[in-house]
């Protein structure tokens, strides 16, 4: 159980009332306010490498990494001071700079499928503007996401399997009408029957079909192989854009991402669109999407697809995300950062058996998932049958003893290049005796 009671010693809990008096729920988004694992949250008020401080002065090994960007840790030396010479020259302009181009090349050089790019500053803007972009360049009205996939708080996105597969969905947010919804159809993730299906009913209409190739917003799920394959084979028998929502997965599971992956299994593979966030601007507000040269030429000013933004490719952020991308090309990184994920999750798999409670686990580079059931889900609907009360005694026990992981069982994890052995192995010790509490 978890006190409410204001504690004069615990500066986290008084920030937290102070909060929580003026923004909505204490927080600037909404997983932070630990509803769902209970307690109060962490002010953090300083990071370096793969360790965090907060409010109390009480130290943690960080594996949300600010939900994915910080995949060097936190103020790597470079990036560092690629930041404050940037900030040096000048926050925004407002015009064109020679950085964005950079990072353009850059981005591109490990995505081809991204022939051009658009930055801008959130996961969200570039989610909805790729998919503007699809029903502009298809001139088509309806798309396709799946079950627990999040790109975003865009309308058209925020939306829940219907009734039935020839229905559209459900807005899950108040303030979403539904004729906004209306075109937007969701389906089981992996279900290549009902891919199918959809297609041979609405194909003529669909731009697009967006999904995560790992969708970390169920924890960890993979798109299987099958299922990809057949996406692109129906996206582009019925003119359908296909969009990979890279924002978590992008230079975090593989320097090409996801679908390099995919690309090595499934000869001549390419999505359509990309979207790119997180790492990208290493830890500041940038994204992107991208894609073949004739279908960005439909944004504007060149297309009648319209998106702008005052910040976007902001100067301190390009400089941000070009430092980040210097480091994390450099050979042999994600071999390094792949490694001593699966020596943290073999670890936490180990200590879960010996205690006697069931540990499922998968992880791709530098992003982790694992379950507390005997068998990786393959959807959504399975990943809801985790047992969240253990879960949550998992999180804080974890947190009390200086682990930090995400602090709602549907969130995947992160490790950076600053993690050390010595830190797995904390890691590692500190979960071996949460799990032996859990089993009593
Ligand atoms: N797509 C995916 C796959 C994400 O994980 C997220 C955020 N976690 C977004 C889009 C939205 O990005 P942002 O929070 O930067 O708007």
């Amino acid at each position: 159980t978890h006190s409410t009671d204001p504690d004069l010693t615990d500066r986290n809990q008084q920030l937290f009332e102070r909060a929580q008096a003026l923004i909505p729920g204490g927080v600037n988004s909404p997983v932070r306010a630990f509803r769902a694992v209970g307690g109060t949250p962490r002010f953090i008020e300083r990071a370096r490498g793969a360790h965090m401080w907060d409010a109390n002065g009480q130290r943690y090994i960080d594996y949300i990494g600010s939900w994915g960007p910080m995949i060097l840790g936190h103020g790597h030396p470079a990036v560092v001071e690629a930041v404050q010479k940037a900030a040096l020259e000048g926050f925004s302009f407002g015009a064109p700079t020679e950085r964005e181009v950079e990072l353009a090349e850059a981005i591109i050089a490990q995505v081809p499928s991204m022939e051009m790019i658009r930055l801008v500053s959130s996961g969200t803007e570039a989610g909805m503007s790729a998919i503007r972009l699809a029903r502009g360049a298809t001139g088509r009205p309806k798309i396709i996401k799946f079950n627990g996939c999040y790109h975003g708080h865009a309308d058209s996105l925020l939306v829940k399997a219907g009734s039935g597969l020839a229905t559209f969905g459900h807005a899950t947010s108040a303030g979403v009408p539904p004729e906004v919804v209306q075109h937007t159809l969701v389906l089981e993730y992996n279900d290549v029957a009902q891919l199918e299906q959809a297609f041979a009913l609405h194909g003529p209409d669909v731009a697009c079909v967006i999904m995560e190739p790992i969708a970390g917003n169920m924890n960890f799920v993979r798109a299987s192989t099958a299922f990809m394959q057949r996406a692109r084979e129906l996206c582009t028998a019925h003119g359908a854009l296909l969009i990979l929502d890279e924002v978590m997965t992008g230079f975090r599971v593989a320097l090409g991402g996801a679908q390099s992956l995919y690309a090595q299994q499934i000869p001549g593979f390419r999505p359509d669109l990309t979207v790119l966030g997180k790492v990208i601007g290493g830890g500041m507000p940038l994204a992107a999407f991208g894609g073949p040269r004739a279908v960005m030429e439909q944004l504007a000013p060149l297309g009648p697809v319209y998106q702008a933004g005052t910040l976007s490719g902001n100067p301190v952020a390009t400089a941000c995300g070009l430092a980040t991308l210097h480091e994390i090309t450099q050979p042999g990184f994600y071999d390094r950062l792949a490694a001593r994920t699966r020596a943290l999750m073999d670890g936490l798999k180990n200590a879960a058996r010996a205690a006697g409670v069931p540990f499922a686990t998968d992880s791709e580079g530098g992003m982790f998932g694992f379950f507390l059931m005997d068998e990786l889900p393959q959807n959504y609907p399975q990943v809801l049958t985790t047992d969240g009360a253990r879960f949550n005694r998992l999180f804080h026990g974890l947190l009390e003893r200086g682990v930090y992981v995400a602090p709602a069982l549907y969130e995947a994890g992160f490790v950076s290049s600053a993690h050390t052995d010595e830190d797995i192995e904390q890691t590692i010790e500190a979960a071996r005796s949460v799990f032996e509490s859990l089993s009593k």
